[in-house]
C-alpha cells in the first residue's frame, strides 16, 4: 500500500503520516518524488487501512499495490533508481560496464585485467574471491586474500570493485573491501543472505537465479530493499531451459519487462548466459538494445589459464572491441556508454 501525499503537503504532514504508519505496527518507506512525496506501508496491510490513513492531514490518496513486490515496483516508485558508486552512476539512461576475471587468481592477472578494463573505458572491476562452484573440487576462490588483491587493483586504477559474497557470515568482511556486493545466481533465494546484505549499507548487485521467475527475482530484491537499502542493481545472467548448446539461455525478454515492472537499474551478463566468449559481444549488444543499463563481462589477460570460466572470458583486445561497439550502439539509441572513469590514479578506500 502507498500513501500519496498532496503536492503541497508540508514536511510535518509527511513525517506525521510516517509516524502514524509506525504506530499502527507497519514499516514505512519514504520516496521523494519530483512532484510529491509517497510513503510506502510495508507489512500485512488490511483494506480498512485505506480509510484510516486517507483521513490524515496532507494525504491525497491511498493506493493498494497489486504486485507482490512493493518497494521494487514502479507502482510504488515511478522514478528510475540511480545507484551511485563513487563517481559511477548506474541507471538513469547511460550504460555502465563492469569487467574483470571470473575469479581472482594472481595479483598480476587481476591488475592486468583492471588496467585493460579501465583503458577500454570500463567503469567497475569485477572478480570473485568467494566462488560458488558446482563441484566442491573446483577452485573455490582465494577468499580474504582475493579481497586484498581486488583492493590493490582498485588502489592502482581507481575502479570501484564488485565481488560476490556467498555466506551471511562473510558480509561484513566483504563489505569492508568491496564497493558493490554481488549475490550470485545460486544464492539469489538465500533469504538469510539477502537480509544481511540488505542491512550492510552497501550497493548490491543481485543476479537472477537460473530457475527464478521474474516475480521471484523481484521478490528477492524486495528482501534487500525492505531493510532500507535502496541501492539494488538487477542482473539478468541467463536461465536454464531445455537448450544445452549454450551454458544458459539469455532471457532478453526479461529486460524490457523488468524495466517496466521495476525502477531498479538492470544490467546484463552475457558471459555466464552464453558460456562462450565469441557469443559475448552479440548478446551484450542485444542486452543494451533491449534496454539494459549496463553489462557485467568476464575479462582475463590469458583466458586459457583462467582458474574458472576461461571459455567465456574476453581477452583485453576483445573487451576493447566490445566497448567500441557498445559506444556506437549506445549513441545510436540515445543511451550512451557513461564517460570513462577518470579519477586520478591514487590509493582510495572503499566508499
Ligand atoms: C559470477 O558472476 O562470478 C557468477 C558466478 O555468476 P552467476 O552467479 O550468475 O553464475
Ligand atoms: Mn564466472
Amino acid at each position: 500500500m502507498i500513501v500519496v501525499m498532496k503536492t503541497n503537503a508540508t514536511e510535518n504532514q509527511v513525517v506525521g503520516v510516517q509516524k502514524a504508519i509506525r504506530e499502527l505496527g507497519f514499516k514505512d518507506h519514504r520516496i521523494h518524488g519530483e512532484e510529491r512525496n509517497v510513503v510506502a506501508v510495508l507489512g500485512h496491510v488490511y483494506p480498512e487501512l485505506v480509510d484510516e490513513l486517507g483521513v490524515l492531514e496532507g494525504v491525497d490518496t491511498v493506493v493498494r499495490i497489486s504486485k507482490p513486490f512493493k518497494l521494487a515496483s514502479r507502482e510504488v516508485n515511478p522514478y528510475d533508481t540511480i545507484v551511485r558508486v563513487g563517481p559511477v552512476k548506474i541507471g538513469g539512461g547511460s550504460i555502465v560496464v563492469m569487467g574483470g576475471p571470473c575469479s581472482v587468481d594472481t595479483e598480476e592477472n587481476v591488475l592486468e585485467a583492471a588496467r585493460a578494463v579501465k583503458a577500454a573505458g570500463g567503469h567497475i572491476l569485477r572478480g570473485g574471491a568467494f566462488k560458488p562452484r558446482t563441484s566442491p573440487y573446483a577452485f573455490r576462490g582465494h577468499g580474504e586474500k582475493g579481497l586484498h588483491i581486488l583492493a590493490a587493483a582498485r588502489a592502482e586504477t581507481g575502479l570501484p570493485v564488485v565481488t560476490e559474497v556467498m555466506d551471511a557470515r562473510d558480509v561484513q568482511l566483504v563489505a569492508k573491501h568491496a564497493d558493490i556486493l554481488q549475490i550470485g545466481a545460486r544464492n539469489s533465494q538465500n533469504y538469510t543472505l539477502l537480509d544481511e546484505v540488505g542491512r550492510s549499507g552497501k550497493p548490491v548487485l543481485l543476479k537472477r537465479g537460473m530457475s527464478s521467475t521474474i516475480e521471484e527475482w523481484l521478490l528477492a530484491a524486495e528482501y534487500i530493499l525492505s531493510h532500507g537499502n535502496r541501492d539494488v542493481i538487477l542482473c539478468e545472467r541467463g536461465i536454464r531451459t531445455f537448450e544445452t548448446a549454450t551454458r544458459f539461455t539469455f532471457d532478453v525478454n526479461a529486460i524490457p519487462l523488468v524495466k517496466k515492472l521495476s525502477h531498479l537499474p538492470l544490467i546484463g551478463d552475457p558471459s555466464h548466459a552464453t558460456g562462450k566468449w565469441d557469443l559475448v559481444e552479440p548478446v551484450a549488444l542485444a542486452a543494451i538494445a533491449a534496454g539494459a543499463d549496463g553489462l557485467e563481462v568476464e575479462v582475463h589477460p590469458n583466458p586459457d589459464h583462467a582458474l574458472s570460466d576461461g571459455a567465456q572470458s574476453l581477452t583485453p583486445k576483445n573487451f576493447a572491441k566490445l566497448m567500441d561497439r557498445a559506444r556506437t550502439l549506445g549513441d545510436a539509441i540515445g543511451r550512451p556508454v557513461a564517460p570513462a572513469y577518470n579519477e586520478p590514479v591514487a590509493a582510495r578506500k572503499a566508499s
